[in-house]
Order: C-alpha cells, then sequence, then structure tokens
C-alpha cells in the first residue's frame, strides 16, 4: 500500500477519497486553488498545496502543477477522483512519466473509450451487443441521412466526443434531420473542439442501467447494476442498486457483458459500462446496449458501496499500489437496495438554473450517508459544481429504502442558498417511481408538479412568525419579553413578497398561541423539539440575518423587515434608495414626478431567491428612477431618488 497519495481533485469527492486513505494509514495531500484555501478537503487532507486560480482551467486542470505538487510532497500515487482530469490520458501518461502511479486506468484504456465512435466499434468486436445505428467515419451530411434512414426514425445524434449531454440530438423524422445534425455539430465543436457525431436509434422509454466494473490490467470483476434512469435531460438525478425489476438472468448477461467490454481494453481500477435498455419490452437477457465507458469512479459509486458492503476507494487504492483484486466474483455479495440523491445548490422553477450563495445551516441525519463537500458557512461559488451533497440511504428492499431517503431528506437542513431539495422530495414521493417505473422521460413528464415551488401550510407559517419575535429559541429570551412587553404581540414575516401576519400570544414560558389570517396552532417547546397542537413534530429553525428558515419536511425561507430600517439600505432622511445586496430589479412601481408617503412600496429586488421589498423612508417625490426594472445590479446601487426635502 501507498506510504502518501495526492488527490487532485476538490469537494466531495476529495474528501470521500481522503476518509479511505486515512482509514487505511495512507497519507493525504490535497491540492486547492485559491476559491478553496479554507475548503473541507484542505482541512481534512494531511498536507495542502496550493496550485493556482480559482477557474478549473488555471488549478485543477493543470496537470504540471498536480504533479510537480506530488513530487515536492513525496507522494507516490494521484488519485484523480472524477471529472477535472480523470480521464484525461495525456494527464495519465505524464503521471506515469514523473514516475509516479496513477489511481486508474492505463492511458491507452482512456483512449480506447474517449471517443463514442471508436468505442462502440471495439465492443462490437468484443461481443457486446451495441446500439443499432452508424457510427462510422464518412460524416458528410447528405451520407448521415442517409444513414440515419436506414436506422430509422426516431434517431439520436450523438457527438463522438460527447460527455454531459451535450451535442445530442433527437430527431424524430427525416425534415427536422439537418437542423438537429447542424445543433449537434455546433455544441459539440464548441464543447469538445470535435464535430465528428454518430447516428443512433432512439431507444423509447429508455432505462440507463450501468455496471460497476473492477479489473486489475487483465482480469475483471463487476460489482453489479446501478440504474440511473431518473434524468434531467440527460443528467442523473437519483441513482439505485439493484435496477428495479432485475432478474438474475439479465444481470449475469449484463455483467458478463461489461466484463468482456473491460477485458477487451486492459482495464486496471474502477470503471463504469453504460448501457441502454429498452424498458417498453421488459428486462430481457438480450435487450440491452453498450453506450459507453466511464474509465472513472462515478459519482454514484455509493450505491455500490452499499449494497456490496465495499469501499470502491480502498479498491482503488489496493489494485494501485499492485495489490490483487480483494473479491473473485463469486465473492462479492448483494444485500438490499440503496438509493443516492443529488443535492444542488440549483433553483428548480426557474429551469435548474444552477445557484450560489453562502450556506448560512447545513445538516445532514446521521441515519443516512452524506457525501459532502461543504459545510455550514462555506460558499457555493460559480466556478465548479454547485454539488451540495450526495444523500445515500440502504435497506432491505427497495420501498424500505424509498421509505428511508423520504425521512433522510425530511431531516436534512440546509438554508443561504436554493436546493432542488423540494425536488428531490416530491421525485422519492413519485407514486410512478415508487412503484419501479423508472425511464429516462419521467422527470420531464411531471416536470410542472415536481418543480412548482412548495408552500409553506399555516404551521410552517406559524412557526415563522413565533421565529421572527425570537421565540423559537430556549426559555431565556422569553423572561425579558414577559417583563417589558406586552403578552399578546402583532408580528410581521414575508413569504416571496407575501405578508404573512400573525398574533403571537404567550400563554407560558414555552406555550404561544399564533393565530394567522387562515388558521391559529398552539405551539410549544418541551424537551427541546417543537409541538404543534399537541403532536410532537421535526420542525426547526435557522435564522441569518433577515432570513429566517423554517424546517419543516422543506426547508422554507422566509424575510423578516428590520423594524428599525422603513426602507431596505436607504439612510434615514437620505434621498438615495440603494439595493442592499445584489439581486435582480423585479419590479419599479414608482416613475419620476411620483409623490410618495413613508412606507410606500417603491421597488422588490430578488436576491438569492427571496423577494425584498424596498419602501420609501420618509415622505417625498420620485426623482428619477435610476436603475431598468428588470436589470440586475450591484450591491449599493442607486435605484431611486428622491427630491431634496423641501
Ligand atoms: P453523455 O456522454 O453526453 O452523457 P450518453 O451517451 O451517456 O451521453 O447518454 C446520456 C443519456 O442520454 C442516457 O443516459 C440516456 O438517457 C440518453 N440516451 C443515450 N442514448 C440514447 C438512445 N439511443 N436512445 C434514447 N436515449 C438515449
Amino acid at each position: 500500500m501507498f506510504r502518501k497519495i495526492l488527490i487532485a481533485n476538490r469537494g466531495e469527492i476529495a474528501a470521500r477519497v481522503i476518509r479511505t486513505a486515512r482509514r487505511l494509514g495512507v497519507g493525504t495531500v490535497a491540492v486547492y486553488s485559491d476559491a478553496d484555501a479554507g475548503a473541507l478537503h484542505v482541512e481534512m487532507a494531511d498536507e495542502a498545496v496550493h496550485i493556482g486560480a480559482a477557474p478549473p482551467n488555471q488549478s485543477y486542470l493543470i496537470g504540471d502543477c498536480i504533479i510537480a505538487a506530488a513530487r515536492d510532497t513525496g507522494a507516490e500515487a494521484i488519485h484523480p477522483g472524477y471529472g477535472f482530469l480523470s480521464e484525461n490520458p495525456d494527464f495519465v501518461a505524464a503521471v506515469e512519466a514523473a514516475g509516479l502511479v496513477f489511481v486508474g486506468p492505463s492511458a491507452d484504456a482512456i483512449r480506447a473509450m474517449g471517443l463514442k465512435d471508436a468505442a462502440k466499434a471495439l465492443m462490437e468486436r468484443a461481443g457486446v451487443p451495441v446500439v443499432p445505428g452508424y457510427h462510422g467515419a464518412d460524416q458528410e451530411p447528405g451520407h448521415l441521412e442517409v444513414e440515419a434512414m436506414a436506422v430509422g426514425y426516431p434517431v439520436l445524434i450523438k457527438a463522438v466526443a460527447g460527455g454531459g449531454g451535450k451535442g445530442m440530438r433527437r430527431v424524430d423524422d427525416p425534415a427536422g434531420f439537418f437542423d438537429a445534425l447542424e445543433g449537434a455539430k455546433a455544441e459539440a465543436l464548441g464543447a469538445f473542439g470535435n464535430d465528428a457525431v454518430l447516428i443512433e436509434k432512439y431507444v423509447e422509454k429508455p432505462r440507463h442501467i450501468e455496471v460497476q466494473v473492477f479489473g486489475d490490467g487483465t482480469r475483471a470483476v463487476h460489482l453489479f447494476e446501478r440504474d440511473c434512469s431518473l434524468q434531467r435531460r440527460h443528467q442523473k438525478v437519483i441513482e439505485e442498486a439493484p435496477a428495479p425489476g432485475m432478474t438474475d438472468a439479465m444481470r449475469a448477461a449484463m455483467g458478463a457483458a461489461a466484463v468482456r467490454a473491460a477485458e477487451a481494453i486492459g482495464y486496471s481500477g474502477a470503471g463504469t459500462v453504460e448501457f441502454i435498455v429498452d424498458s417498453a419490452q421488459g428486462l430481457r437477457p438480450d435487450g440491452f446496449y453498450f453506450m459507453e465507458m466511464n474509465t472513472r469512479l462515478q459519482v454514484e459509486h455509493p450505491v455500490t458501496e452499499a449494497i456490496t458492503g465495499l469501499d470502491l476507494v480502498e479498491w482503488q487504492l489496493r489494485v494501485a499500489s499492485g495489490e490483487p483484486m480483494p473479491l473473485a466474483q463469486g465473492d462479492i455479495p448483494l444485500t438490499g437496495h440503496a438509493i443516492e440523491v443529488r443535492l444542488y445548490a440549483e433553483d428548480v422553477p426557474k429551469g435548474f438554473l444552477p445557484a450560489t450563495g453562502r450556506l448560512t445551516h447545513l445538516a445532514f441525519p446521521a441515519e443516512a450517508r452524506a457525501d459532502s463537500g461543504v459545510r455550514a458557512g462555506d460558499e457555493i461559488g460559480p466556478h465548479y459544481d454547485p454539488m451540495i451533497a450526495k444523500i445515500v440511504v440502504h435497506g432491505p428492499s427497495r420501498a424500505g429504502a424509498l421509505r428511508r431517503m423520504d425521512r433522510a431528506l425530511a431531516d436534512t437542513q440546509v438554508a443561504g442558498c436554493v436546493t432542488n431539495h423540494a425536488f428531490l422530495r416530491r421525485l422519492v414521493r413519485h407514486a410512478g417511481f415508487a412503484a419501479g417505473e423508472v425511464d429516462t422521460g419521467l422527470i420531464g413528464r411531471d416536470l410542472e408538479t415536481l418543480t412548482a415551488p412548495p408552500v409553506p401550510c399555516s404551521r410552517t407559517r406559524a412557526l415563522a412568525a413565533l421565529g421572527a419575535l425570537g421565540l423559537d429559541g430556549p426559555a431565556a429570551p422569553l423572561d425579558g419579553f414577559a417583563l417589558w412587553q406586552p403578552l399578546d404581540r402583532q408580528t410581521r414575516v414575508l413569504w416571496s413578497d407575501e405578508a404573512v401576519v400573525a398574533r403571537v400570544t404567550v400563554l407560558g414560558a414555552e406555550r404561544f398561541q399564533v393565530s394567522l389570517d387562515d388558521a391559529a396552532h398552539l405551539i410549544e417547546r418541551r424537551g427541546g423539539a417543537c409541538w404543534i397542537d399537541g403532536a410532537k413534530t421535526p420542525a426547526r429553525i435557522a435564522r441569518e440575518g433577515p432570513v429566517l428558515t423554517v424546517f419543516f419536511g422543506n426547508g422554507y425561507g422566509f424575510t423578516v423587515p428590520d423594524p428599525l430600517a422603513v426602507g431596505g439600505a436607504d439612510r434615514v432622511g437620505g434621498n438615495l434608495i440603494e439595493a442592499p445586496m445584489p439581486g435582480l430589479l423585479k419590479a419599479v412601481f414608482v416613475t419620476a414626478g411620483q409623490a410618495v408617503a413613508q412606507g410606500d412600496r417603491l421597488a422588490i429586488l430578488e436576491a438569492m431567491k427571496m423577494e425584498h421589498v424596498l419602501q420609501a423612508a420618509r415622505d417625498g417625490v420620485v426623482a428619477e428612477v435610476l436603475a431598468p426594472e428588470g436589470g440586475q445590479v450591484e450591491a449599493g446601487a442607486a435605484l431611486i431618488r428622491l427630491e431634496d426635502e423641501p
């Protein structure tokens, strides 16, 4: 085994590799960019080397700097994680030329699988079934169109250098072929610098089922399959193992095909052979086709670890350091069912836009495995993948695992940043998904219901009101409260730009009656838990500045208006209304020359998903509106100017 390794990555995967290395007594070296100086993986590693600026092409993608860091620190091997340099054969060659071990396959094996067309041809020769189609060298559009006709519509045009769903177009009839071809080629050229494409039969109701393989350079074994059919725009959202409905015969056939694929290229280390399955035909031993091989550890490898009880990073380190493969095929166990969800900082209702922000609060349930590269207080920045965590559960059955995931998500708390948390919860509760009707179109078919923003119930709003008065914590503030405040108070919090008005009556040290427009609730704190109307709940409140998040199934972010500041960041009596934070100027309600009264709504600024109402701090007349409605504004930007006070 190695004495010391360097991890050429960041985030959750770097942290995950370090964890196993530490357990095996292997020293660890982290590398980091300017943006990651205080990151979790840097904190966890024994040593850390700065390698450059935040953009990946100035740090995590500079192979020479990383190799130099390994040599300077005396690391014997480099673990690439996934993404970045993990599937770059030139990097592998450079690592080996520097006398270091690359934890992964050879440069040749990566090259063999690097382009989809060459990989398909190779797999055909190795007797692995491939999706019917054309993957020849003739790229003349007229020729491709003839081939598409021969394959039969609908077809899928794919970039041979593709990845991440880029350069991919579905074409339903000949009329749309040339436009789609042009689009796919342009996208492929931009993303990969290679505009060659292949044509595939479009598999209706496709399921994505992949097989985890492991090789020692000569022989390979498989560690069963994962179903990754829950996708959005060809990106995986939820993964599970085993695949729902999998039969022993089909598993054996797929496993054998995957092992053939790995052995055909002398594969070493962890890899994944991806297959597409036509679910309209059911799962049949002859109904699966090779799509591509990923020559690295996959994001979703934890579900395989959960059902086998094995540590794939340990296997990687053992095999890379020259030890034999830990288990023979027949000795690899498969127990129960595992599910993984990918928790992302993204704005789901806005088309899953990647989001940024500081995680003011972050908590995962102890009952689930949460692989994360961030801690509370960390920033999700614009430079890297906005994944916050992978949450993984294991249960004796699929239904049991789903129940555990539902519970794990309800107990997962993130504040400070918009996330896909509510979307994941809806998916996990989706009746079709629960029934095992998994295909890549499931999310698209129910997109509207799955992505609608969650609406807080009256209990959640009542808790927000209590939190706004600072009454959600331990008894302490209440004593003072009772002395000098009335026992009955009105309060106001904002949900989006809707005001939630509540009357809170203090009934005892930790008992409150909260009356809203449409409901009234008795809220009690008993033994640190929150009881509502006599029932114990898992609800929790986190507060950071004006943002109050109630965790009650979902996380609901409310804004507490600052009672001391009538406007946003306006100076008392000042003429300028400024943006209190960077954001989108969603609405401007006034025009030049208009008279306004103190407290009037002037504009709405949308920042970090919340809407902030900017009000007039005094009576006056609008002199000018300085920023256009719908525009992005910086913190402190002047938005509206009032005329000087008479
Ligand atoms: P990429 O490398 O860009 O991720 P893949 O070849 O792995 O592309 O395909 C990504 C996803 O696209 C698959 O998981 C599947 O959902 C869909 N897909 C790929 N090939 C086909 C096909 N022939 N028919 C239908 N869907 C397909």
